[in-house]
């Protein structure tokens, strides 16, 4: 028996090994099995069980172990898995990886028989905080969070809620108060008090588009929303559709982590627990859900990028939201959109999709204007909350204090008079993106990058402050003479998110302000107990970076303050002002969502930048359009579609020199198809925008025509010879289809 098995590795098809049929369990389509491969042995998926092979079947090595007797995926699902591997052009064995848990990479057994919780025992409950040692800051800590719990409390509720507690609790094991249970894994299964929203007009119109499909449909929509417009809400009307026809629903979001109430917001409106997949979540836990999404046991899966290849036992319904999101694109190895995957994912099932957005991509609304796409539009915000007044503040010869002008500081004072909370978002974290010498001129930059260093302030008045590196984590501590002059005195150019921090502080002292960025948040646990201030109210004065603009819901937040876009206005890219527009009306769009009206303001140099002026004036929509008549005459996506192909190495000249052979590969196909090619367009190689990073040279090359078909087809003729062309040895290359990010 012939078997094609899917192998991790540069190997574009599965590769053909023997099973021999007397023994053991047989192999099973969409199965594990573990095989030799280079003197090493490797774990594979089961693609196809051909008639026979084309190999010689000397040549032909036999598979050592089988390690499911049921498949993981169905073939609906492995035909999805072979689809992305040819759009994307990726081996298939690296898909098949992202496809996979860690675990079951590793080739661990797919039940599993739960996670460990705890609770209190009978004994337990009869101990009083007085039997704790006295000091035992912990202890008591876990005590108190034990006692309250009435459900058992799983590894990461814990983690979310205590600083330490392994300790603490292998004590209270051995005196006997602890009872384990073995759960099902779920996060987070405090369901909490089940809302009582009525669906307004507009969102009852969007769920009923969805629930009014005809069975085994396929139809993408666009939920184009204003912040604030209760987007969620009209999810879980959609969700609670597809669970009463007994069907299951794949919710994907950019981070999880950065919206903690997401999770809480889906138990408590369906009251059961959901499942959730991302990166806070370790192995076991991602594993779990894995399982009990496939088996059927959860309703919902509410996960981040890589929860797009979860097999369901019945998936009805796939949501995507704020799909204009950089985050769904992988900007590494396997360079998928988990958007794009889902629309395709969705075809496959014949079952509806949704996308939703404040701020869709032009890609999606061009698909929505021309009708390919349902497009159901919520103008309103729910629950009377009215959309902020946005305002843009001439920065230029106005009086600057830190990065903030007077205007900007009076209406500050002015909403936190009014019991207002107001939030800062500035782009950019660390102290001082630039140190430079007083004396010479020097500048940090990092050794290995075209870059500046950042300046981050010490945590701790006795350490030192330290220079870092954004783009590749290179770190120094900040130099106490200059290193071209030894003069010791330096200037910290520029406002980074705790400069400004610094400076609100001393400029409200009475208030309290949180900061929120990468830096602040890298600790478990850390987002939420910051978000949970804001929420609250307890924070008056919130600054942070990108992080804060994604889909937060602080209902008190009624002045938001751009602090600095002008960098985004005039990027090298053709989307920034795309992403930009996004960015501000994200941003934007946390000011007034409660009962108080919302001010915005934005600081910049360029008041008078057409694109900002319309999109502060008459809103995303229009915005939209003239920016896709932009592309139009540029002939640029989604008018026209792209693969980017990429090469860095040590040396300048291999990296260019490969893309210019690769060049001239496609260049001979192209003629040799002759008027088929006509359109066809290859730009390229030139240096990346940031030539230099960890040491290495990056060149790009362009690919771009008005037919996908085309492209494709050009670049299966080319693939084979790259992958054995002897200068890729010496490069790292990737392919990039419909890159999101010219860098
Ligand atoms: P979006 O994601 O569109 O920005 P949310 O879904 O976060 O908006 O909704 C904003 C707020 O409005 C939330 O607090 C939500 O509970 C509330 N909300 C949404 N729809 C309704 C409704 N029909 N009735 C009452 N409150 C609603
Ligand atoms: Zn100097
Ligand atoms: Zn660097």
């Amino acid at each position: 028996m012939i078997i094609q098995v899917a192998v991790p590795g540069p190997f574009l098809t599965p590769l053909d090994y023997l099973y021999d049929l007397t023994e053991g369990p047989k192999p099973v389509l969409g199965g594990r099995v573990r095989i030799p491969f280079r003197n090493k042995e490797r774990i594979g998926l089961v693609m196809n069980l051909p008639e026979q092979s084309d190999y010689d079947p000397k040549k032909i090595k036999t598979v050592i172990d089988v390690l499911d007797a049921e498949p993981l995926f169905n073939q609906t699902h492995l035909k999805f898995i072979e689809w992305a591997a040819q759009y994307y052009h990726e081996p298939i064995g690296e898909v098949v990886q992202a496809a996979l848990p860690k675990k079951l990479r590793a080739g661990e057994a797919v039940e599993v028989e739960g996670l460990p919780a705890w609770k209190l025992s009978a004994s337990g409950k009869k101990v009083t905080p007085n039997d704790l040692p006295k000091n035992a800051k912990h202890q008591i800590a876990l005590y108190n969070l034990l006692k309250q719990a009435s459900e058992p409390l799983s590894v990461s509720q814990l983690n979310g809620q205590l600083e330490s507690w392994r300790a603490s609790l292998k004590k209270f094991i051995e005196a006997g108060w602890i009872d384990e249970h073995r759960g099902l894994c779920l996060a987070d299964t405090y369901l909490g008090e089940a809302p009582n929203h009525t669906l307004n007009d507009e969102q009852q119109h969007a769920v009923d588009a969805v629930a009014s499909l005809p069975d085994k449909t396929f139809k993408a929509f666009l939920v184009e929303g204003v912040t604030g417009s209760g987007k969620t809400e009209v999810y879980l009307g959609m969700i609670e559709q597809a669970i009463k026809q007994g069907k299951q629903a794949l919710v994907l979001v950019p981070e999880i982590g950065l919206t903690p109430q997401m999770v809480s917001r889906f138990n408590a409106f369906l009251q059961k627990p959901i499942a959730t997949l991302h990166s806070g979540m370790n192995d076991s836990e991602r594993l779990c859900a894995w399982h009990l999404v496939r088996t059927g046991q959860v309703s919902v899966l509410l996960g981040t990028r890589s929860a797009i290849f979860a097999p369901f036992k019945n998936l009805g319904l796939c949501i995507i939201d704020e799909e204009h999101d950089l985050s769904f694109k992988q900007q590494e190895g396997f360079r998928y959109s988990a958007r794009d995957l889902m629309i395709r994912r969705a075809f496959d099932l014949k079952i509806p999709v949704v996308l939703g957005s404040a701020t869709p991509s032009l890609e999606t609304l061009h698909n929505a204007k021309a009708g390919r796409y349902g497009y159901l539009q919520l103008k309103l915000r729910a629950a009377n909350a009215q959309m902020p007044s946005i305002k843009l503040l001439d920065i230029r010869g106005e009086k600057v204090q830190e990065g903030v002008t007077a205007p900007l500081k009076n209406a500050m004072q002015k909403h936190l008079e009014a019991g207002g909370q107001v939030l800062l978002f500035l782009n950019r974290r660390g102290f001082a993106p630039v140190l430079m010498c007083h004396d010479c001129g020097w500048q940090a930059q990092c050794p290995s990058c075209d870059a500046n260093m950042t300046l981050h302030q010490a945590a701790f008045p006795s350490s030192a402050d330290t220079l870092r590196c954004h783009h590749c984590g290179h770190q120094a501590f900040a130099p106490q003479a200059c290193p071209s002059c030894e003069c010791t005195e330096f200037v910290k150019i520029g406002q980074g998110t705790e400069r400004l921090t610094e400076t609100v502080t001393e400029w409200f002292p009475k208030h309290r302000v949180v900061r929120i960025d990468r830096d602040t948040t890298r600790l478990k646990g850390k987002m939420k107990e910051l978000t949970d201030l804001a929420r609250s109210g307890e924070a008056d004065i919130l600054i942070g970076t990108q992080m804060l603009a994604k889909g937060h819901h602080f209902p008190n937040v009624t002045l938001v303050g751009l602090i600095d876009i002008d960098q985004g206005l005039f990027g090298a890219d053709f989307r920034a002002p795309e992403r930009m527009a996004q960015l501000v009306l994200q941003v934007a769009g946390r000011a007034g969502r409660g009962e108080k009206a919302g001010e915005v303001l934005i600081q910049t140099h360029h008041p008078d930048h057409p694109m900002l002026r319309t999109l502060v004036s008459q809103g995303y929509d229009q915005f939209a359009i003239e920016a896709l008549k932009e592309r139009k005459l540029a002939s640029l996506p989604p008018f026209k579609y792209q693969i980017m192909l990429r090469a860095e190495a040590h040396l300048a000249q291999d990296a260019r020199h490969f893309l210019s052979e690769l060049k001239q590969a496609l260049l001979q196909m192209q003629s040799e198809q002759g008027a088929d090619s006509n359109g066809l367009e290859i730009w390229g190689p030139v240096s990346a925008p940031m030539e230099r990073r960890q040491g290495r040279y990056r060149y790009q090359l362009l690919i771009q025509s008005a037919q996908r078909s085309q492209l494709h087809k050009l670049w299966n003729q080319v693939e084979p010879y790259v992958y054995s062309s002897p200068l890729a040895r010496k490069v790292r290359w990737s392919i990039d289809v419909d890159p999101q990010e010219m860098n």
